[in-house]
């Protein structure tokens, strides 16, 4: 049993040290004794779409954004489509969320996005929404509290219909007035909660593990249960942050 993740874009798509997230599945699958294969796609690769169970891509500074938006519809739109129908598991944060909209505006320019969710991003005049935030989200018939942290300048709507990853508890969301965060498509997640979200909240992790080894042939994995008393530490951390806004 092995867990294959592919990593787009891991040089220019890091803010917040976003890959950090990569280490905390690394661990989860080492500690099981599950196998796991990381693999970097950067500006310029190419990718099988079916050789890869969960795809993740994180946050980025406005000028790398637009080369790797230029790099993605060009270099991997259709690998991206593909990989999707077929249900692998696409993790997408802040930048990288924004860029699987149909558009990303950054400043009066208006980027090409994926447009493999339905949403877009745009600016207004108001200030970056900054800080600690929590969301609900209701998984497999469980709601749970993902707690995290976000700084964007983007606001992002979602069509009508699109289904958000969660409802704002505090905190900003998408765009800081529908109280909507993030996006869920099938096994397709977006959402601005940066760095250490997996760390923070280790049962989605978990939830995103299973379901990337059920898409590599694995079936349904009963994942066998960790100490997870420094990560509840963690969460029970940035949940207070978020709350005591
Ligand atoms: N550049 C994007 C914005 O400000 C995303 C930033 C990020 O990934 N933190 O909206």
């Amino acid at each position: 049993m092995r867990l294959r993740l592919l990593s787009l874009y891991p040089d220019q798509m890091n803010i917040y040290a976003d890959r950090g997230n990569l280490t905390f599945l690394r661990k989860r699958c080492e500690w099981r004794g599950i196998g796991f294969e990381l693999t970097r796609c950067g500006i310029g690769d190419r990718f099988d779409p079916e050789a890869h169970d969960l795809i993740y891509i994180g946050g980025g500074q406005d000028r790398d954004q637009k080369a790797v938006a230029e790099d993605l519809v060009r270099n991997k739109r259709d690998q991206m489509f593909l990989a999707h129908e077929g249900g692998a598991v696409i993790l997408a944060v802040c930048g990288g969320y924004q860029l699987l909209g149909r558009s990303y505006q950054l400043e009066d320019e208006q980027i090409e996005g994926l447009g493999l969710a339905g949403l877009e991003t745009v600016r207004d005049p108001g200030p970056r929404l900054i800080g600690p935030v929590s969301i609900t989200v209701e998984i497999d018939d469980t709601e749970r509290v993902v707690a995290g942290f976000e700084n964007h300048g983007g606001r992002t709507w979602l069509d009508p219909g699109c289904r958000p990853l969660g409802t704002v508890r505090s905190g900003y969301g998408n765009n800081g007035k529908d109280g909507l965060e993030g996006v869920r498509d099938g096994n397709l997640i977006g959402t601005y909660l940066h760095g250490p979200l997996l760390p923070k909240n280790a049962w989605l992790a978990d939830h995103l593990i299973g379901l990337a080894l059920e898409h590599g042939g694995s079936g349904r994995v009963e994942l066998e249960p960790l100490d997870d008393r420094l990560e509840s530490a963690a969460h029970r951390s940035a949940l207070s942050a978020a709350d005591a806004r």
